[in-house]
């Protein structure tokens, strides 16, 4: 057996300033919409604690205004008053129990607040904000630095260790540093030193105020991604001019929330932006900070020990699992549970006004509400029957709370649909989410019985205490002439490999996994063709997606964007619904527009208004609309969504038993990963 990896750099201290701090990781800011709810203190506190005790070694807050213009919206996060600095003791206090460090972000959000008082270097507005911003006077700008070092003061007041300075993402100092949305002619606008006095100023007096005890972090935009954004050497003269200027370290941030190029979503390759964090590194004297898509051990190791950061920020992956840095240390990398960048349940929850969590972590931002939850009375005999998400979650969250579990699957191997969303192509990290639980389910010790489909007097003759049935879906077959014509396929076949497609394809179907299908028929590459240059032969990794994105890692690069280029798929594809409406709205609201966008610049078609005729050797017939058209394809894929497979279920209940049922089983509508795996953690924590 080879020796689990070291993590040796990873692991080591780091000097920060006035500060070691115990290891090189960073759990970097995010918004979580737990301040605003009722014991926003207490959740926030308890959420953060249980990161600092699974081994992050600092962490920073969510972005607190430090005036009511900096205010994303009326009712977001602020630190303006001695009363809201003692309001917030708790954290810091919960935090350094647990051997971490904290830091609070000072954030004034600019043109992109949602307020009536918005404020901006210019009167610019930003592409995702209709509101046109109030320019600052030259002596509101004086007053707003003062406000960010006032608002460091109270963060030390309330205990924390220090302040990130969020200089990046767009927001107000962003807005300064860039000639995108700064055409002031006062000594913040102009050349360049002009421009970057602002965030200077913020940093030397916050330094002058605080002493040096207080630890400094400024988030720097390594790479703004927007058009009229920094070129390199503006982004270096900035790191080092804030260095001299008091910083003890820098974090680094890419792409603007306005940026057409996606950043974090999954569908971005793992560490694809250190090469702009690289080159700020080379030439800064403080520790440099790398972030995005960085969710993995070895991930950050390998960055750490090649030089090109000092330390690695990661989030999502701290939501995910909590334990990363002891599990990582403990030599059981195996058993950490991977952010899958999905953004499904952080992102997208925050979008709809909803407290951040986690698709893979359902526990994520309600630690007080998990903690709950009854201790188990009695060790149960559990029968799970369908180790698919709901299946997998539930058994080894049973197993976890001491009970005995028997996890019953038809398969030869785990996963259910999860295995169909890691063969399409950028899911890949669901090849994580299934490790994590075959690890998981051997170190609880699951009993797991692969190949096997119990029936129901086998179940009731074994006398378990609990039956837990997820035998999932079947695909719906929709009621279409023609349907058993060899060019039709069901999805699974498709992206199981039990079958290939022609090279003329209609999707039937614009669901989530009609546009997992497209993705997967679109990404193979034609063969010749200007437009698949020698990034794109390999239709994948990091080039092929700054090719594809228009990134330029050229340092003169304004932005570091340059012109996209479209590949060239050998699949000319149609995705087809009867919704008139257009195609992709249940999409993930913060990854659904690069999908579209990625599947759009590969040549999909998309009809909505279809009404699908008949099937035959011409192809596929139906009425756009009044229009009667003949789709002449190849291969015709059924993504028509999913009933629940409830035989196991009914026969059951037909013996008096009460099995409970739970994910694709129970309701097949909506269902997805998220929903499943919830409800198998939750029902199992009533063991
Ligand atoms: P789905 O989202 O329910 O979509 C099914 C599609 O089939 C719809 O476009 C529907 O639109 C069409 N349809 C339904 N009944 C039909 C019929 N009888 N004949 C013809 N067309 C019919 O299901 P799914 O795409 O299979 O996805 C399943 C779940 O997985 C969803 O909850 C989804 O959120 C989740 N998922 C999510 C993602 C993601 O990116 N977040 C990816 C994959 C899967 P019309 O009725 O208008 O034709
Ligand atoms: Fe990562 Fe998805 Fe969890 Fe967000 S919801 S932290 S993207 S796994």
């Amino acid at each position: 057996m080879t020796a689990p990896p070291a993590f040796t750099t990873l692991l080591s201290p780091l000097r920060l300033g006035a500060h070691t701090v115990r290891n090189r990781t960073l759990m970097g800011s995010m918004h979580t919409g737990l301040d605003g709810l009722e014991r926003g203190v207490e959740r926030l506190a308890a959420f953060y604690a249980e990161r600092a005790r699974g081994g992050a070694a600092l962490i920073v807050t969510g972005g607190f205004a430090m005036n009511l213009e900096a205010l994303l919206d009326d009712h977001g996060p602020r630190l303006m008053t001695p009363e809201q600095a003692h309001a917030l003791r708790p954290i810091p206090h919960a935090v350094h129990a647990e051997g971490g460090k904290i830091l609070l972000q000072v954030l004034h959000t600019g043109r992109y607040g949602k307020t009536a008082q918005l404020v901006g270097a210019s009167s610019i507005p930003s592409p995702i904000n209709r509101r046109v911003p109030r320019t600052l006077s030259t002596a509101e700008v004086w007053q707003t630095i003062d406000d960010f070092v006032n608002c460091a003061e109270l963060a030390m007041q309330a205990g924390f260790d220090g302040v990130e300075v969020m200089a990046s993402e767009g927001y107000l100092i962003n807005q300064f540093t860039t000639t995108r949305c700064n055409n002031r002619t006062d000594e913040f606008g102009g050349s360049m030193a002009n421009r970057h006095r602002l965030p200077v100023e913020i940093v030397r007096r916050t330094r002058r105020r605080l002493g040096p005890e207080a630890l400094i972090m400024y988030r720097l935009s390594a790479l703004d991604l927007v058009e009229g954004g920094a070129p390199a050497h503006e982004v270096i003269a900035l790191a080092q001019a804030v260095e001299a200027a008091g910083a003890d370290v820098i974090n680094t941030g890419f792409g603007w929330h306005e940026a057409k190029v996606p950043t974090i979503a999954y569908l971005v390759p793992r560490a694809a932006f250190r090469f702009a964090a690289a080159r700020i590194k080379r030439a800064i004297g403080i520790p440099l900070i790398v972030s995005n898509r960085i969710n993995t051990p070895d991930v950050a190791e390998e960055i750490l020990a090649s030089g090109d950061a000092d330390m690695v920020s990661m989030a999502r992956p701290f939501l995910a699992d909590a334990d990363f840095v002891r599990k990582a240390a403990a030599g059981r990398p195996d058993t950490i549970n991977t952010c899958i960048a999905c953004n499904q349940a952080c992102l997208d929850f925050i979008f709809n006004g909803r407290p951040t969590s986690c698709l893979v972590n359902p526990r994520a931002g309600r630690e007080l509400e998990f903690l709950q939850m009854p201790a188990p009375k009695a060790k149960h005999r559990v029968a799970v029957v369908g180790a698919g998400a709901a299946g997998l979650a539930c058994a080894v969250t049973a197993a976890e709370r001491g009970h005995e579990v028997t996890l019953y699957e038809a398969a030869p191997s785990i996963g259910g649909q999860l295995n169909l969303a890691r063969a399409v192509p950028g899911k890949e990290e669901f090849h994580e989410l299934v490790r994590y639980f075959e690890a998981r389910t051997e170190q609880e010790g699951v009993q797991l019985r692969l190949g096997q489909r119990p029936g129901a007097d086998e179940l009731a003759a074994a006398k378990f205490d609990h039956i837990v049935v997820a035998t999932g879906v079947r695909p719906r077959s929709p009621r279409i002439e023609g349907l058993d014509h060899p060019k039709v396929m069901g999805y699974a076949d498709l992206l199981s490999g039990r079958r290939q497609a022609g090279r003329r394809v209609a999707i039937i179907g614009a669901g989530g996994i009609g546009f997992d299908v497209a993705e997967y028929l679109l990404h193979e590459l034609a063969p010749h063709g200007a437009e698949n240059s020698a990034d794109h032969g390999a239709a994948e990794g990091v080039g092929a997606f700054f090719s594809e994105w228009g990134v330029d890692t050229a340092p003169d690069a304004p932005g570091g964007l340059k012109p996209p280029l479209s590949p060239r798929p050998l699949r000319s594809v149609t995705l087809l619904q009867r919704k008139p409406e257009k195609p992709g709205r249940t999409l993930g609201l913060s990854t659904g527009w690069a999908l579209r966008a990625r599947l759009e610049q590969r040549g999909l078609q998309t009809l909505s208004g279809c009404t699908y005729e008949r099937i035959d050797d011409a192809g596929l017939h139906l009425r756009v609309g009044a229009e009667a058209r003949v789709l002449d394809v190849d291969t015709i894929v059924i993504c028509a969504g999913q009933e629940s497979e409830t035989t196991l279920a009914d026969a059951l209940r037909s013996q008096g038993l009460a099995p409970q049922v739970i994910g694709g089983a129970e309701l097949a509508a909506e269902l997805d990963a998220l929903r499943a795996i919830d409800q198998g953690t939750r029902l199992a924590m009533t063991f």
